[in-house]
């Protein structure tokens, strides 16, 4: 059974917005699911139903075979990587990324192995632990924010548009950094992007979203004859 299902979503913001429409979905463990399309055809919103940030107006989010339509999202057992990162400014780089395991109250000797083993996983020099975001780089800061995904061990992954703000060089980096690290992850994997360079590179498999309808859902081979 898949871990992740959307099944019959619909989000409707108001009258003049066109809404996501009964859009249902099944992401399987190490499956790199995309969602591309254009600018306000529904990505994001998809993605923040996932997390629990929206609540679909219909339809279910299932996470190993049960909804969690009705469990808040810091309950919910999902870590998101925002494009504008996210971190807590006020913090170190090692609070950040310890911050979700101390919410969950995990004992600091555990902290400190998974923030070893993330650390080696993304590359980030020991030496930026004890600064603060603002006196990292764009890419060290998206590392840092998939850092502190990373630890939390969750069921199911959520990336919205990650790269956008890195520049050309940094984004091909980073990319090709987040496609070995969720291939070592085996989980379900949502991507959200306009990109279609990330989306064939990345997925496994990719929904075109238009004005809120799914239009295809296939390998990126299917969609764009690649690789
Ligand atoms: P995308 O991520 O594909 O750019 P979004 O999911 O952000 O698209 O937006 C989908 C549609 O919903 C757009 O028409 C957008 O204007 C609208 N929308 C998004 N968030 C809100 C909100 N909080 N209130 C009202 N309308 C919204
Ligand atoms: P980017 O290509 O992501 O914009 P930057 O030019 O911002 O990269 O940063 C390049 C290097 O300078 C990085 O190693 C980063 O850690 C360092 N750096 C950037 N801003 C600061 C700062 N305010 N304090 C200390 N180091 C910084």
């Amino acid at each position: 059974m898949a871990k992740l299902q959307l099944k019959n979503l619909r989000k409707e913001y108001n009258p003049k917005t066109v809404p996501i429409q009964d859009l249902s979905v099944d992401v399987e463990d190490g499956e790199f699911l995309t969602f591309v399309g254009p600018s306000g055809c529904g990505k994001s919103t998809t993605l923040r139903m996932i997390a629990g940030l929206e609540e679909p107006t219909k339809g279910n989010v299932i996470i190993n075979g049960q909804s969690v339509n009705n469990v808040p999202p810091g309950e919910r057992n999902v870590a998101m990587v925002f494009q504008s990162y996210a971190l807590y400014p006020h913090m170190t780089v090692a609070d950040n990324i310890a911050s979700p395991l101390k919410i969950r109250k995990t004992p600091s000797g555990e902290i400190q192995k998974r923030i070893n083993e993330v650390v080696q996983k993304l590359d980030l020099e020991q030496s930026l632990l004890d600064r603060k975001p603002g006196q990292l780089s764009g890419g060290q800061r998206q590392r840092v924010a998939v850092a502190r995904a990373l630890v939390r061990e969750p069921e199911v992954f959520l990336l919205d548009e990650p790269l956008s703000n890195l520049d050309a060089l940094l984004r091909e980096q980073v990319r090709s950094q987040l496609k070995q690290i969720f291939k070592s992850q085996n989980k379900p994997v949502v991507y959200v992007t306009h990109d279609q360079t990330e989306a064939m590179t990345l997925s496994t498999r990719i929904a075109l979203l238009n004005d809120g309808v799914l239009q295809q859902l296939d390998t990126p081979h299917q969609i764009y004859n690649y690789p």
